[in-house]
């Protein structure tokens, strides 16, 4: 194949990079865009093989079977509820990857021009960051690492690693001295540990998008480096879009980016104020009651019901519902369960249509007229401190308004905090009721319930 034609391929791939992030946007066709987004790299990974002068080919077959063969393994094998953990790997690759092609670059001495050596160094220390960034994202969200841990003074120490990782940088563009690369190298890594060590609680999912959209970054630089226009445009589409999910989510939980990065949230850091009233336990009977007499019942799924795997179970109970003649929706926080649209995913998959699924800002004004508001191991999405407890660490992030509704149904296994430690108020109110049990069981137990009382 000639340049012409591997570039006229790459840019089909591109196209259908594009419209395959497009179709991504909803749930109804993001099968289809996940397909052609894959395809389009299948092709170009092939492609790649083509370039007219390329070495080592079968080093990168060997490479291509090792990583596709782990990666089809994982990707079958992974639970829902651990994507979050994987997405950090992805990205930690991804950003590893780049960082190490600018590694090669400047040990095979094969930077000639001064923009070229900018945009590898870059590209370095955004994918370096990104790396060890997402190391340290994974071990947290496994529960290895612990989930936040700040040092005195963290906030001008980072600053002064970062200044130190810029200063050296420029040495490196200037000189490509082999001993500042592996030092400027070295303290990137560095960086990347000590910005995401002491982000944690319901910051993560921010981070996360953010180094996703550093990898992409990284990707784009690197992809100048090598002088290979589908790397430039899979890491600009990537960039662009995490920083874009980045800012929605940000948003979401009413976090500006800078928040999260310099005065993370941490459970242990929770102030507020003592809540009042105790937790009042019911039956499913009950539960099955109160629904089954309603005109209006709204659904908050959360991470419990992720975890215990309920969502079938919910959508049987939902149909019954239906059948009695009571309307059912499915409100959605948009960082409910453990990453964005993991609870859309997982309703899709037991069959809930897209139509009886919400997301906060369309719903949120309907609790006021709504009989029930049905939690099902969610917590801090539903935590009405976030609106009312200025000292509280979420204050500010907005929630699905389920204390407004006429009465509030809980179902969670017991009186544990939700991933941010924060105590949560609604468990309290008044028109709440608990009903304790594993969101598979105890929506299972309700259903049994129910069809006694059609
Ligand atoms: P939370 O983590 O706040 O709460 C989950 C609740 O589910 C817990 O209170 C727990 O209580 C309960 N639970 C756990 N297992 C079960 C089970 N088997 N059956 C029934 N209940 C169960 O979840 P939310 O979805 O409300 O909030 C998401 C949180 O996670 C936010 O803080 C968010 O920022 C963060 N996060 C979100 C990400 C995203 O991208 N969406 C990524 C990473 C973090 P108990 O132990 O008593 O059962």
């Amino acid at each position: 194949m000639t340049f012409v034609l591997v570039n006229a391929v790459y840019l089909i791939v591109a196209v259908s990079f594009i419209f395959g992030l497009k179709a991504m946007s909803s749930p109804v066709t993001a099968k289809r865009g996940i397909f052609w987004a894959g395809i389009g790299m299948a092709v170009a990974t092939v492609t790649t093989f083509f370039i007219p002068g390329l070495h080592n080919q079968w080093l990168m077959l060997i490479a291509l079977i090792i990583g596709g063969a782990v990666a089809v393994w994982l990707g079958r094998t992974v639970k829902m509820t651990d994507m979050p953990q994987m997405v950090a790997v992805y990205n930690g690759m991804g950003g590893g990857a780049a960082a190490l092609i600018a590694a090669m670059e400047f040990a095979g001495g094969q930077i000639d021009r001064p923009v070229t050596a900018i945009m590898a160094v870059l590209g370095a220390l955004i994918g370096s960051v990104a790396f060890s960034g997402s190391i340290v994202a994974f071990l947290k969200l496994q529960g290895i690492m612990k989930k936040a841990l700040t040092l005195p003074g963290q906030n001008l120490a980072n600053l002064v690693l970062a200044l130190v990782v810029v200063v050296l940088g420029v040495v490196v563009v200037l000189t490509q001295n082999p001993v500042a690369v592996i030092f400027f190298f070295l303290l990137a890594l560095l960086l990347g540990v000590v910005l995401v060590s002491p982000i944690g609680g319901a910051d993560m999912p921010v981070v996360i998008s953010l180094l996703n959209a550093f990898t992409g970054l990284a990707v784009g630089f690197e992809g100048y480096v090598l002088g290979n226009p589908a790397l430039i445009i899979a890491g600009i589409v990537v960039g662009a879009s995490g920083t874009l999910l980045t800012q929605l989510m940000a948003k979401a939980m009413n976090r500006p980016i800078r928040n999260v990065i310099f005065t993370p949230i941490t459970g242990e850091a929770q102030a507020g104020g003592q809540i009042e009233g105790t937790m009042k336990e019911m039956s499913p009977m009950d539960a099955a009651a109160a629904m089954r007499y309603a005109e209006k019942v709204i659904i908050i799924p959360g991470y419990g019901m992720a975890v215990a795997g309920a969502q079938h179970k919910v959508w049987e109970m939902t149909k019954l519902l239906n059948d009695a003649g009571v309307e059912v929706k499915f409100a959605i926080h948009p960082v409910a369960g453990r990453m964005p649209g993991h609870m859309n995913v997982l309703l899709a998959e037991a069959g809930v249509p897209y139509d009886m699924i919400f997301d906060l800002d369309e719903i949120n004004d309907e609790f006021a007229q709504t009989d029930v508001a049905l939690v099902i191991g969610a917590n801090d999405v539903v935590n009405p401190v976030a609106r009312t407890d200025k000292n509280s660490p979420i204050y500010g992030m907005p929630i699905l308004n389920a204390d407004q509704a006429h009465q509030a149904i809980v179902i969670k296994r017991g009186r544990g905090a939700g991933y941010s430690g924060i105590e949560n108020a609604l468990f309290f109110a008044d028109n709440t009721s608990m009903l304790y049990g594993s969101a598979q069981q105890a929506v299972a137990d309700v259903v049994a319930d129910l069809k006694t009382l059609l």
